[in-house]
């Protein structure tokens, strides 16, 4: 199959020049012909404290300058084994919040419809909740999630049910997840009350404490998270807040104790075989970063998502 969708070499434009784009990729008007869409999306309308996720995908984009072709531990080509490109940023809308969902939930099932497998790079974590309204429209997924945070509460402020910290809760609710087949990995951090994270495992959901993580290892823990979401279609969230605010400091909700750069790089790699639908990376928030770290980080995790989705999409032909 013909792949003519490439990087632009960088021994021939240096990598500061031109106009930025997700891993110096040719910037597509939509994601027809494509096999991953890579997209931006630039809200934060979800954020219940430290704002600014908005300003993440041009900055992800700035440091994914910095990715080069191939993975160096499993030799993975994803430019030259799918058709993946960046298709700008969706829709979005920045003082209303039901409307931005709704926008970025017609971005995504655009990208769902073309064939292509979503990339989304965010944004807080209540955008995931219109991305999964997209691609698990037909059938509930599995998930496989790192986070710091579960972000299965029920409501805020009041009576208010859409926040980056019930994005999960209300997916499960809306039968876009089953929630046995849901991981959650490296949460940690002081909670609201001490029942926080019953909800969640009623359902059945599997929580991975860092302190577990601690002691089984990356190995050990991604056996369990393959087998609990097995077969079935799976999305990936990554909410960069998993990864220790020592590596990773420019997101609103920091927890010590994180999870290194590394460990994190490794668990990616291990999603290997698994059937991804779409994944994303998200709160990554530039005003409260440091020398494009956590950028680079969620640039980084990017391309180890995309070098195990592009292995999905080979395993499906
Ligand atoms: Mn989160
Ligand atoms: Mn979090």
């Amino acid at each position: 199959m013909d792949i003519p969708l490439q990087q632009v070499d960088a021994a021939v434009v240096p990598r500061f020049a031109g106009i930025a784009s997700f891993m110096r990729l040719p910037v597509l008007g939509s994601a027809e012909g494509l096999d991953i869409a890579m997209f931006g999306v630039p809200w934060d309308g979800g954020t219940t404290n430290r704002a600014g996720a908005r300003h993440g995908p041009r900055e992800v984009r700035n440091q994914s300058s910095l990715m080069r072709s191939t993975h160096h531990v499993s030799g993975v080509e994803p430019f030259a084994m799918v058709r993946v490109a960046d298709i700008g940023d969706l829709s979005v809308n920045p003082i209303d919040l039901a409307d931005g969902l709704k926008r970025i939930e017609n971005g995504v099932a655009a990208v769902v419809a073309a064939g292509a497998l979503p990339l989304g790079i965010g944004g807080d974590h209540l955008t995931t909740l219109p991305a999964l309204r997209a691609v698990a429209r037909n059938r509930p997924v599995g998930l496989i999630h790192f986070d710091a945070h579960s972000d299965t509460n029920d409501t805020y402020f009041g009576d208010n049910p859409y926040t980056h910290g019930t994005p999960f809760r209300r997916a499960i609710e809306e039968g876009l997840l089953d929630p046995k087949r849901v991981v959650q990995i490296g949460i940690r951090g002081s909670i609201y009350e001490p029942g926080e994270h019953s909800w969640a495992k009623e359902q059945g959901i599997r929580i991975i404490y860092i302190e577990e993580f601690a002691a089984r290892g990356a190995e050990a823990v991604m056996a369990e998270a393959r087998s609990i979401v097995g077969n079935g279609p799976t999305y990936v969230s990554f909410d960069i807040d998993s990864i220790d605010p020592s590596m990773a400091p420019g997101t609103g909700t920091p927890e010590i104790g994180g999870f290194t750069t590394r460990e994190a790089q490794q668990m990616v790699r291990l999603i290997d075989g698994v059937d991804i639908v779409g994944a994303d990376v998200v709160e990554v928030a530039p005003p409260f970063d440091v020398a494009g770290l956590t950028a680079l980080t969620g640039a980084t995790i990017a391309f180890e998502l995309l070098c195990v989705m592009a292995k999905s999409v080979r395993m499906r032909r």
